[in-house]
């Protein structure tokens, strides 16, 4: 997510999720366009990218976060809702905060862990825009912030 654009300061676009559901692997698949399989420690992020998409002949810069390691300093008691990063995010994040929800893994059909419908319910009930990525194929990786830097241009 990120606020709306339009002001000077660019928004920051923060990647938010469990240890190990792939955030460092889309960052590096987006900016680098490669997978490098299990070559990052949970706790090591790359910290943040910046990307200048163009959208509508506007370019929108992205400074992308990686988060890392925080998971374990996040507050016990959020750590047991599964809608943890939500909840968060609407507690630190402006009021106009873009959110996608991922589901990344999309390559591993024969291990998944939530299906594709669990996944599009759930943002249907958050109100969240929803995609299925593989950071591994590269599936939708560019099309998931493409559509952050939309929905930026869109609300600002
Ligand atoms: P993070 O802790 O959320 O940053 O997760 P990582 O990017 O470090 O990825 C954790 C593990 O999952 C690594 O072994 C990655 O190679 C693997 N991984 C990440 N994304 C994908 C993906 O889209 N498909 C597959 N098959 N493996 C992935
Ligand atoms: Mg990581």
């Amino acid at each position: 997510g990120g606020g709306c654009y339009g002001n000077n300061t660019p928004p920051s676009t923060i990647l938010v999720g469990d240890s190990g559901v792939g955030k460092t692997s889309l960052l590096v698949q987006f900016d680098q366009g490669k997978f490098i399989p299990g070559s990052f420690s949970a706790t090591v992020g790359i910290g943040f990218t910046n990307k200048v998409l163009t959208v509508d002949e506007l370019k929108v810069r992205l400074q992308i976060w990686d988060t890392a390691g925080q998971e374990r300093f996040r507050s016990v008691t959020h750590a047991y809702y599964r809608d943890a990063w939500l909840t968060e995010i609407h507690e630190y994040a402006q009021d106009d905060v873009v959110i996608m929800l991922l589901g990344n893994k999309s390559d591993m059909t024969s291990a998944r862990a939530i299906r594709r419908e669990e996944g599009e319910k759930l943002a249907r009930e958050y109100g969240v825009i929803f995609l299925e990525t593989s950071a591994k194929t590269g599936l939708n990786v560019d099309e998931a912030f493409m559509t952050v830097a939309k929905e930026l241009v869109r609300c600002s």
